[in-house]
Formats: structure tokens, sequence, C-alpha cells
């Protein structure tokens, strides 16, 4: 165990939007920071210059604003290790692959990417796969192989080289993850990774990320489960280097698996069941294929960071699902995520959003929900009236785009009238009845809500009509349809000449 402070960081690379299983390694870090009132980093990794995508690491920011997921130490905020794009840190990697290749735990390899496809191809020839190990790591053109004079003769003239890890034969590697526990494996079933490549002076992934994470004193690598394969390596460079002592502690995240069960959560199962599997809109700067993103989807963000907290993680049935980041910094526990995949289900997710939505204030729904009224021509409608309204219609809410179908009417008058509600109430006497009914609610002084309730209650009543046929004669002519608010609440908001022609007009209309 370590003493240190806690620091850990999110470490995307910028190959794309991205995805909300990033979203949640990002979140489940900055939990984890935070509750031990550690660091969060964000370090960008781009040394793979053939992956890099413009507009990727400002969607990656973006993204971690918009989900209230702050960077302590990073990329756009700067601190003691800055610079933290690795590749405005390229000086520094090739001396530590260098340090490997004198201390016997790596060497030069000359082969070329199209000799290696040789290579591969005769073997696949053979029936058999092939694999850059300790097998044959002495056979080809590496420095293990050729005399050092060659070998540095070939670096003098300017050949192609990388540098390669020197996976040791037959070892069993232990690791510690805290979410999967003791792991072993045998060297030999590993192959020698590269590490660092002449031909674009770069390191790659694996020697860039180790190297950081020391220098950035790093305590806890919490990451997403692809990356478990690559943690023997992991380990063995921390021992090649001589930075055990220092080495962090590993948690390997589950996978967000499709709604189906089966396999990884991706774009496609998104766009065919009609949900976003981004934060964010994406529109690619090279004019290829968007995507659509939760934010625009009408998500709140603290539905959203609510809903992937609890994707693969729980804090037991003493406590709501409903959490605010502050509660989810208080009861997270990387012991407690769980081994197995999350199954990603979309009408969960909508579920978190109306939750969200029905919490908030007739005021705050109000607020949000006047651009959306003023878009639809009633911008001059008074604040208190739309906050009424909201209090009356946000149960029935899951987005605040709904709030206009559920609302309409209170500012418009229906246009159409549902053919279903004229069949079963405009028939018989009713038209007749809410003819009469409207007289006495004319006249009423006070056109409130509870006195044309009562006038119409103690009317109806006495005049031994049936209630539910008529007051559901009298909502098709206000809302058009059998559905909608309080009927009472409906005429006291939209005020006494509005009802009066409304009932006029459906009259007219239907006869
Ligand atoms: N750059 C890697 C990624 O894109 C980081 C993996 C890690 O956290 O070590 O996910």
């Amino acid at each position: 165990m370590t003493n240190r402070p806690v620091r850990v960081r999110f470490a995307p690379s910028p190959t794309g939007p991205l995805h909300m299983g990033g979203v949640r390694t990002a979140l489940y870090n900055y939990l984890f920071a935070r509750q031990h009132g550690g660091a969060f980093l964000l370090r960008i990794e781009d040394t793979d210059s053939h992956r890099f995508v413009p507009g990727a690491e400002e969607y990656i920011i973006e993204s971690l604003r918009w989900c209230g997921i702050e960077v302590d130490e990073g990329v756009g905020v700067g601190g003691p290790h800055a610079p933290y794009r690795q590749s405005e840190r390229r000086e520094i990697y090739l001396q530590y692959a260098e340090q490997l290749v004198r201390d016997g735990w790596a060497y030069y390899a000359f082969d070329t990417p199209q000799e290696l496809e040789a290579i591969r191809k005769e073997y696949e020839s053979r029936g058999e796969t092939f694999a850059y190990n300790y097998a044959v790591r002495t056979r080809l053109a590496t420095s293990l192989a050729l005399p050092e004079a060659e070998v540095q003769a070939r670096i003098a003239r300017g050949d192609q080289w990388t540098i390669r890890f020197r996976m040791p034969e037959n070892e069993t590697i232990e690791m510690e993850d805290m979410i999967r526990g003791h792991v072993t494996v045998n060297s030999s079933t590993l192959d020698d990774k590269v590490l660092y490549k002449s031909a674009d002076q770069l390191p790659t992934y694996h020697l860039a990320n180790i190297v950081d994470d020391y220098l950035m004193e790093i305590t806890h690598v919490i990451r997403g489960e692809e990356w478990l394969p690559s943690l023997p390596l992991h380990v063995m460079l921390y021992r090649a280097f001589g930075w055990t002592e220092r080495m962090p502690q590993f948690a390997h995240l589950p996978l967000l698996l499709k709604p189906t069960g089966g396999g990884k959560l991706s774009k496609r199962d998104g766009d065919k069941l009609g949900f976003p599997v981004f934060p964010l809109q994406w529109k690619p700067q090279d004019g290829g294929e968007g995507a659509r993103g939760y934010r625009e989807d009408g998500y709140f963000p603290e539905a959203f960071v609510n809903l992937l907290a609890l994707l693969g993680w729980n804090p037991g049935n003493d406590h709501s699902e409903i959490l605010s980041m502050e509660e989810l910094i208080q009861l997270f526990s990387l012991e407690k995520v769980s081994k197995s995949g999350a199954r990603f289900d979309p009408e969960k997710a909508k579920w978190f959003n109306a939750q969200y939505l029905h919490r908030k204030s007739n005021e705050e729904l109000a607020a949000l929900f006047l651009p959306v009224l003023a878009e639809r021509g009633h911008g001059d409608v008074p604040v208190e009236k739309v906050e009424r309204i909201m209090g009356l219609v946000k149960e029935r809410a899951t987005f605040i785009t709904d709030l206009w179908e559920l609302s309409r009417y209170f500012f418009e008058a229906p246009e159409t009238y549902d053919p279903k509600a004229i069949a079963k109430f405009w028939k018989d006497d009713n038209p007749e009845h809410l003819q009469n009914l409207r007289h006495q609610l004319e006249v009423v002084e006070e056109f409130t809500a509870p006195m044309l309730e009562a006038r119409a209650h103690e009317w109806i009543e006495a005049n031994g009509l049936p209630m539910g046929k008529v007051m559901n004669t009298l909502r098709l002519a206000l809302v058009g349809a059998s559905t909608g608010a309080n009927l009472f609440d409906i005429a006291e908001l939209i005020g006494r000449p509005e009802f009066l022609r409304r009932i006029e007009r459906a009259h007219e209309v239907l006869g």
C-alpha cells in the first residue's frame, strides 16, 4: 500500500468522440480522487499520429466540463508536470527507452514493417501465427543477434529501428487488480512490444504511459478492461525501470455492454435502437459521419453522470438510485465495482432523466422551458403562469422538450379534435349540457379553479347529469382530446375570454 497523496489520471487518446464508457472511466477517477482529497489529472495521449482526429481533444475537454468533472491538473489547466499532452513531451521518452536497452531490458530491432509483414505471411502459409518474442528475437535483425558494431553502424547511417521490450521467457508475472484481485500470466505468452520508433521519433502508448504515470506521481490507474492485457507488460516495465516501489495500484473497469447483453456497447447499437453513446453531439471536422449526444438529446448532465456512475457500480440496497455528484463522491468504492460487464438500458437512462426533471422546481423548469415556448411563438407568456403550468404537467415529462406537447393547450386553442373523443363524448345531449354549463361558469365572479369546480359540480349534481360525460365534453372543447391537466386549472389559466371562445369554437366545428 502507498501513503502517497492520491493522484489519478484520465488519459484518453484523441482518436474521435469520447465514448460514454470513456466518460465513466473519467468519472470513476474523479470520484476516487475527490473522495481521497487527491488530484485528478487529464493527460492527452496523442503519440499515435495516424489515429489523431482534429477536434477530439476539445471534445474530451468539453465533455468533462459538461459533466461537472473538474480537472485539477492537465491539458487546458496546466500544473507542475506540464506539458500534459504527450506529443509535447516527446524529447522525454527516448532516454528511458535507451536506459532499458543499456540495462538489458530492451533491444533494437531493424526489421521494416514490410519485412515483418512478409514473415507474418510466411508463418500463416504454414498455419502458424508469428509472434515477436523470446523464440525469434535472437534470429531476427535485432541488437541481440547482430554484432554490436553493425548495430551502431545501422543506427549511424539512419536505418529505421524500433526499441522492443525484452519480455523474459517462462516467468510467472504476478499482478494485483483492485477489482479483479490477484492475476497471473506466464511471460512466454507475451510478445516483445515496441516501445519506441525511430521513424517518427515517438514512444508507443506503453512506454509513454508508464513513464508519464511515474513522472506525474500517479498512485492509482483506473481504466477500462481493454487495458488488462497490457498490465503484465506495464508491471514488467516498472520492474525494468526499478520503479516497483512507486508502481500505482491498478483497477480495470468492466465493459459497458449492449442492451441485449452480448458484446461491447457501440455506436451502431445506439443508431439501431435510437439512443446516444456519446456525451455530446459529434460533428467531425472532415465532414464525415457524426453522432448524436446526450446533451443535445436533452439529458441533464446530472442525470447522465448519475446513470453512468451506476453502470458497473452500486452503493448497495440501502441507498436511493438518485445520487448527486457529492453523494457519489462519498459513496463510491472501487471494491464494489463489478467484475462483469454492465448492460446498458436506454429506457433506464430515460428514467433517470425523468427523475431529475420531476425533482426540479417549477421555477427552474419554467426557465428551461421559456426558450422552447419562445420558439413556438409564445415568448410573451408571464413567467408565473408558465411556472404554474410546469407544476401541472411535469410529472409526465422525460425531457424539457416533452413539456411542449404536454402543455400546448395552455397556450393555443385546439386546431383539431381527437376523433375518438368526439365519437365518445360529442353526442346525445352532451353538447347541449356543455352550453348550459358554460352559461353557469361564464358568470362565476372569481374565475379560479376552486370556484369553477365548485360551481360546475353543484350544477351538474343539481341537474342529475352524468358528471364524467359532461366533464369530458368540456375537456374535448378546451384541449381537443381526452387528456391533459385538471380541467379547472386549465380554465383558470387560459382565462375567461379564451375559455368561452374555445367552447364556442367546439360548437361551431363539431356542430
Ligand atoms: N490512452 C489510453 C486510452 O486511450 C489510456 C489507457 C490507460 O489509461 O492507461 O484509453
